[in-house]
């Protein structure tokens, strides 16, 4: 058994204008570095199929799903872009990129439910972590991770899951789905204050967050990790895990100030498969959110890829 990588063509065709830091160049940044490294064999490359609305449901109110699908596809034929948000632009592509994006997440919980991969990587975009259950936000419109949760929970039957959110931004958007789900434990850590402002305060006693001085530094992250998260994931055994993959808290990355390496992204992940080995089985579904920097982006998912694919 391998780790499944999914994307689709069609992640690219969301494109939010130039300059946009969440652009469609960053999925060949990190396609074209895991070719370089010699990554590509270890994975098994799957394209995303698009979500079903049923799917998207699981984590939006029927009333968000269907208002959204109404303007990305009116974009989508006028060929006229969109400001959803101040940093949100929807575009021609980008109805059929969410979808992708949230396939994605869907089909690799899929697989490695069903024991077709031992865990997956979605290398998508839009990301997702920043859309609430009613709300466009911060370059995400359908929240992958936590649709792929539901689906977990409620097609798999899961009774305990795991959200771990990485990025250097509070992922709101989830809290605002999962928080008081008390089948989800989500631990996560982001620079504050920084956007979106949320988090300091959780929402629920499903949430473990973690705010973090800017400029804070690796070793004492992960000594903050260790202490926070740990044991209450080792505690809540989850039988499944999913990860909101943002590397945008590297220290190359301007989008926010905190100061990760590539060396801090590989124990992370290191953490999180000891436990989905000691608790679930070994299953894992990681999905792409923010980072930024090209480079620095390329060597982290690639440092990330590697100890998933135990290379
Ligand atoms: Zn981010």
């Amino acid at each position: 058994m391998t780790t499944a990588f999914y994307s689709h063509a069609e992640c690219r065709l969301h494109d939010m204008g130039p300059g946009h830091p969440e652009c469609p160049q960053r999925l060949d940044a990190i396609s074209d570095h895991l070719l370089a490294q010699g990554l590509d064999i270890a994975l098994d490359f799957k394209d995303a199929p698009t979500a079903s609305l049923e799917q998207i449901e699981r984590a939006h109110s029927a009333n968000y799903v269907m208002q959204l699908k109404d303007v990305l596809e009116q974009v989508q034929a006028e060929g006229q872009p969109r400001a959803l948000d101040p940093d949100t632009v929807a575009c021609a592509g980008t109805w059929r990129a969410a979808l992708r994006a949230a396939g994605a997440a869907v089909a690799a919980t899929d697989d490695v439910i069903a024991g077709r991969a031992v865990n997956a990587f979605c290398a998508v975009r839009p990301p997702g972590h920043h859309a609430t259950r009613d709300e466009t936000m911060g370059f995400c419109f359908f929240n992958n991770v936590a649709i792929a949760a539901r689906h977990a929970l409620d097609v798999h039957g899961l009774q305990r899951v795991a959200i771990i959110d990485f990025d250097v931004h509070h992922g709101n958007g989830t809290e605002d789905i999962i928080a008081g789900d008390e089948r989800v434990l989500m631990c996560s850590f982001f620079q504050h204050p920084l956007y979106p402002y949320s988090g300091a305060v959780p929402k629920g006693t499903n949430m473990v967050n973690v705010p973090i001085a800017p400029y804070t530094r690796g070793p004492e992250i992960r000594e903050t990790l260790a202490a926070m998260w740990l044991p209450r994931l080792e505690e809540f055994r989850p039988q499944m895990i999913f990860v909101s993959a943002g590397f945008d808290a590297h220290r190359e990355d301007d989008l926010g100030q905190l100061g990760l390496v590539e060396a801090d992204y590989e124990w992370m992940t290191r953490q999180l498969m000891d436990l989905a080995d000691r608790h679930a089985g070994g299953r894992l579904v990681s999905c792409l959110e923010g980072g930024y920097n090209l480079s620095a982006l390329a060597r982290s998912v690639a440092a990330h890829v590697r100890v998933l694919a135990g290379v």
